[in-house]
């Protein structure tokens, strides 16, 4: 079965078979602060589950680490972005 069928196929939770940070260095992803998140985020932008993972850091509130390409900060930052769309769409 070739990549993208199997891709197709995942439901979530099982996302993270697919994740191109699998069987990496962690301490990448969880850097010190100050420390540059570059390379976390090179992986992160070829990454085929960036979507899924993104999404689970923000309904899981996941407070650290780089999650689908994006640091703590700019979750939090897309976070309110998404609270404030979804409470003007309400009120239109
Ligand atoms: S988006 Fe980044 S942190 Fe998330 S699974 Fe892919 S490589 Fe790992």
């Amino acid at each position: 079965m070739g990549e993208v069928a199997r891709l197709n196929d995942y439901t979530l939770g099982d996302w993270q078979e697919f994740a191109q940070c699998r069987g990496r260095d962690p301490e990448i992803f969880y850097p010190q602060r100050g420390v540059p998140t570059a390379s976390a985020k090179t992986l992160c932008r070829e990454c085929p589950v960036k979507s899924e993972c993104l999404e689970h850091a923000l309904i899981n509130e996941e407070r650290f680490g780089i999650w689908g390409g994006l640091s703590e900060r700019e979750r939090k930052k897309l976070h309110r972005e998404r609270r404030r769309k979804q409470q003007s769409s309400q009120f239109c």
